[in-house]
């Protein structure tokens, strides 16, 4: 395994492996005061700064985007530079610790408490370079969407971002990627052209079709091996944009969901389409007209111009929605369209992945979204599958698509009414609903709860498993649906 040139010097001793058997809490055994010494030492080394438990930014420090995650690890690194993850990956080895990477927390739910790991916050390492001749974003550990959307756009180029400003590239990328472009430009996954990951013991290595090609197929949707500490990825054009809402009240839901579903299956691949069942909050920062409101959406980006995203349209404008604000956007835009909270939050999300999606399916959604069991659920989105986010023969990644249909995502908000296990509950019955129709195999970044890696990447479980033995022979680094 060659390491790259530029790998940071390490001034520590060299790291005595400790023996870690593999999905095992590693810090049970260590005494807390080697613990404790080792972490004071690692501190006087870090560009940036290490919290432990009885400090007063402790809380701050350990908590995730999802407030309703309580992550309890032994400390919190907050990684300044590519060298301090490497130097708490030296460390972590040397003493049969975890390390879990996390620049948002977004994905906190399916990583667990933490309990007896090293939290790697990453979120300061957030440069964006663009290539706008090479159409490259190279990007830190802790880069969210909104970065990227920010440096490219002026460029007329926009990566394969998801719904959300504030989900982290990297923990996006490695999971999947299903966004506004994706029918036209494939999963974010495939978007990696290369990684610098540093990999337990401390070496950084870059991984790409030519440099340890086996790790950047792990990387490119199966949650790869080691820290990323930084990813350069493929921007694409977009000349012309068309975005926007079309809007009914929720009583017209069976309708519009039902042509949405007539509709879907002859669309190009041009355009994405999400249907959502909306109840927005009762909070003054809302437009009048929306505070408290029951909605039915089909929300859309064409990339391609008004005319043609009138003529993709045209069916579901033909059911006179009470508005539509679908017009030409700048690719920045699309991190706005589907109005995902700003803020950290708490609640439930659990998603689906539909084999086939119609009207009795769309009947089923209905009748238990109005069901007391699903009271909490504020959105239910069956986002558009398809086109070039079909699962690829031959396309070189651990995830090449998304086998189905839909998917389908309910959102349930802890509320001073509704509290985690109600939330949790109003989703899952949510989803129950559509069980005759769901896939095999369901979408990493879209399942919360810890899932079973096969149901996820299915047969390239093995490949991947062979590569993070290779690479991380003791699970030194814990990643979500982990084991
Ligand atoms: C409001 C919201 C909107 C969303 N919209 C979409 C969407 O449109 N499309 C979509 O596909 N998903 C979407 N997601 C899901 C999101 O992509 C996943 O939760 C993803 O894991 C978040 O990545 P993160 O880096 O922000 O989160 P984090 O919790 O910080 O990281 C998640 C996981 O990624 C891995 N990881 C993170 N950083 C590193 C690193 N440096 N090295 C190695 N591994 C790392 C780890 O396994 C970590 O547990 C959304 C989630 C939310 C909450």
């Amino acid at each position: 395994m060659s390491l790259s040139t530029d790998a940071p010097a390490l001034t520590e001793p060299e790291c005595t492996t400790v023996s870690n058997p593999r999905r095992t809490t590693l810090a049970g055994g260590i005494a807390g005061t080697a613990l404790g010494t080792a972490l004071d030492d690692l501190a006087a080394r870090l560009d940036g700064g290490i919290v432990r438990p009885a400090d007063q930014d402790w809380d701050a420090a350990r908590a995730a985007w999802q407030l309703g995650v309580d992550q309890h690890p032994v400390a919190v690194v907050l990684a300044a530079s590519e060298a301090d993850v490497a130097r708490t990956l030296r460390l972590a080895t040397r003493l049969g610790v975890r390390v879990a990477p996390q620049s948002s927390g977004h994905g906190a739910v399916a990583l667990g408490p933490l309990e007896g790991a090293i939290l790697l916050r990453t979120s300061a390492l957030s440069t964006v370079s663009v290539d706008a001749v090479a159409r490259t974003a190279t990007v830190g550990a802790g880069a969210t969407w909104g970065d990227v959307a920010d440096a490219a756009a002026p460029h007329g180029l926009a990566g394969l971002a998801g719904s959300s400003r504030t989900v982290g590239v990297v923990g996006y990328c490695l999971g999947g990627g299903l966004g506004w472009l994706g029918r036209l430009h494939g999963l974010g996954a495939g978007s990696i052209l290369s990684a610098r990951v540093a990999l337990p013991g401390g070496a950084v290595v870059i991984a790409s079709a030519s440099e340890h090609a086996d790790l950047w197929w792990a990387l490119r949707g199966g949650g790869g091996a080691g820290v990323v500490t930084e990813l350069t990825l493929r921007l694409v054009e977009v000349p012309d944009l068309t975005a926007g809402t079309l809007w009914w009240p929720r009583a017209r839901a069976a309708e519009v969901l039902k042509a949405w579903a007539r509709l879907i299956p002859v669309l190009p691949r041009e355009i994405t389409t999400v249907a959502r069942v909306l109840t927005f909050p009762d909070i003054e920062e809302l437009p009048p007209h929306l505070r408290g409101a029951q909605m039915v959406l089909v929300q859309a980006a064409v990339v391609g111009s008004a005319a043609l995203a009138d003529r993709l349209l045209a069916p579901l404008r033909g059911l006179e929605p009470v508005m539509d604000d679908i017009a030409p956007v700048s690719p920045d835009a699309l991190g706005h369209l589907a109005m995902d909270p700003p803020d950290p939050s708490a609640g439930a999300a659990e998603g689906v992945v539909l084999a086939t999606f119609g009207e009795a399916a769309v009947d089923a959604w209905l009748e238990a979204l109005d069901g007391p069991a699903c009271a909490g659920v504020v959105a239910a989105d069956l986002r558009q599958l398809g086109g070039a986010l079909s699962p690829e023969s031959g396309h070189d990644a651990a995830l090449t698509g998304l086998a189905g249909a839909v998917a389908a995502v309910a959102v349930a908000p802890v509320t001073p009414v509704a509290d985690a296990a109600a939330a949790a509950q109003a989703v899952a019955a949510a989803l129950a609903a559509l069980a005759p129709w769901a896939s095999a195999h369901q979408y990493a970044n879209f399942v919360e709860q810890p899932a079973d890696e096969e149901t996820l990447v299915g047969t390239a479980h093995d490949r991947l498993d062979t590569i993070r033995l290779s690479y991380d022979p003791d699970g030194t680094v814990l990643r979500r649906h982990g084991g």
